[in-house]
């Protein structure tokens, strides 16, 4: 949705910050991605940055979603609202929000700052990430009583990082710091669905193979999704990516590749794919 946040976090893949929002999407543009997606979706994530930060857009595409549901997901989707909690701070604000997202029809809502990143940007900002739980989960509480539901969503999530990938502002961070091992989460995720990809779209409409992925496959406010993930299959890095893996790629296009090198796409994929993406993007110009 928005690459705006009020949080700067040292992890943050994206580069999210304050002062952003000319990187957030249009009520025009939210309106046809959502046009764009699969017919047979069956889970919408909306995150940022922080969506928080942009209620009004927020409420824009939650509103659209209710009024079109039957066109844009499929039925009993699961419709989930990312959030870093740091707006959530009292208990007034957090029963507020989900009563408002319950509305909305939203199902899942995931609390991404349980990690030291996080606790630190709450720290600077005053913010006692345990006070705060206390009122997120008392605003919970208090909806479940209004409604007589023993859950007003079907879940919520409490996650976090502590061990990030190097993207964004991670690669700044010591080494020590970062995941030094890690798999094609989009991959695994492919096989896990079965052969089913699950793209990222960026505030601008950009359809990415994965939420890491520097490489876009087009723009949804243009193009059905469904299509561009086709051609993607069938493209020449799609095809060899979605049977062979990686290591399959990486020997496709880099074949004089030294055995560390190449052990290396093996090793930690993400890390390298970033590399070799730009490196087929500049030899075949967009790929897919
Ligand atoms: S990691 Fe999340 S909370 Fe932190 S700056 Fe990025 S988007 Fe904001
Ligand atoms: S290896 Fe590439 S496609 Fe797979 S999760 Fe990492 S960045 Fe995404």
């Amino acid at each position: 949705m928005t690459r705006n946040c009020n949080y700067s976090c040292r992890h943050c893949a994206d580069n999210c910050g304050p002062r952003q929002y000319d990187k957030t999407t249009t009520p025009e543009n939210s309106e046809k991605i959502l046009l764009n997606l699969p017919r047979t979706t069956t889970r919408l994530s909306l995150s940022g940055g922080e969506p928080l930060t942009v209620p009004n857009t927020l409420r824009h595409i939650l509103s659209y979603i209710s009024q079109y549901r039957d066109a844009i997901l499929s039925k009993n989707a699961n419709l989930c609202v990312h959030t870093n909690g740091a707006l959530l701070n009292s208990l007034d604000r957090a029963y507020k929000f989900l009563r408002e997202m319950h509305e909305y029809g939203v199902t899942q809502i995931s609390l991404d700052s349980y990690d030291s990143f996080h606790e630190e940007q709450a720290e600077r900002r005053g913010i006692s990430t345990l006070e705060r739980d206390w009122d997120f989960d008392g605003a919970l509480k208090k909806l479940s009583q209004e409604l007589s539901v023993k859950k007003p969503f079907k879940k919520i999530e409490k996650r976090g990082c502590n061990k990030p990938l190097p993207f964004g502002r991670a690669k700044k961070l010591p080494k020590n710091q970062l995941r030094s091992r890690s798999t094609c989460y989009a991959l695994s995720d492919y096989f896990k669905s079965g052969r089913k990809i699950n793209p990222s779209i960026d505030y601008d409409g950009q359809v990415y193979f994965c939420c890491f992925m520097t490489m876009a496959l087009g723009s949804a406010t243009e193009t059905p999704v469904d299509e561009l993930l086709e051609k993607f299959e069938e493209g020449p890095v799609g095809s060899v990516l979605l049977k062979e893996g990686f290591a399959g790629l990486a020997k496709k296009f880099n074949p004089d590749a030294s055995p560390s090198k190449k052990r290396r796409f093996v090793e930690n994929p993400c890390v390298t794919c970033e590399e070799l993406t730009e490196k087929i993007r500049n030899e075949a110009g967009s790929p897919i």
